[in-house]
């Protein structure tokens, strides 16, 4: 019986919440989730816990922030002026940017905004997060050769994606 290891597709169900109980993502209704283990799809905490796990598994599962998006960057919060924002009429709190960092384009949200301010915070949204994941195993396949060479999944008939 197959196993999840390092090249392998599996379908998992999943539902993800806070440490308050809320849920944060689930496939619940959905198409399970279909990823590709041993190629960082996933949080590293998420891989570790079903590495070695069967279809028809079910997992529950605590990762902390270190495996999972990574802890706060206060570096990633920063101050802007209002000018550099010029092609954008209103700005709310809330509203996501696609801006070019350091670390290249990154998805910034905006959390304070001031008459002649705007503070974004360019860390991911679930950064400092304990992740608190349920996870059923649907099924498991081998990754192809195509797929292994992207490091992802394909949908059946190819790829669709822009590489
Ligand atoms: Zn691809």
């Amino acid at each position: 019986m197959s196993t999840i290891t390092a090249k392998k597709v599996a379908n998992i169900h999943y539902t993800l919440k806070n440490d308050a109980g809320e849920v944060l993502d689930s496939s619940e209704g959905q198409e399970p989730l279909a990823y590709l283990h041993g190629a960082m799809n996933l949080v590293p905490g998420l891989e570790k816990e079903l590495e070695g796990k069967s279809a028809g598994d079910k997992i529950s599962c605590v990762v902390e922030p270190e495996e999972g998006y990574g802890e706060k960057d206060p570096e990633l919060i920063q101050e802007l002026p209002r000018n550099m924002f010029g092609g954008v009429d209103t700005i709310e709190v809330g509203m996501a940017f696609h801006a070019e960092t350091q670390n290249g384009m990154q998805v910034v949200e905006v959390i304070d905004v001031e008459e002649d301010a705007v503070t974004i915070d360019g860390n991911h949204v679930l950064a400092g997060e304990r992740l608190h994941f349920d996870v059923e195993i649907i099924d498991i396949r081998d990754a192809t050769e195509e797929e292994l060479s992207h490091g992802h999944v394909h949908a059946p008939g190819g790829c669709g994606h822009d590489h």
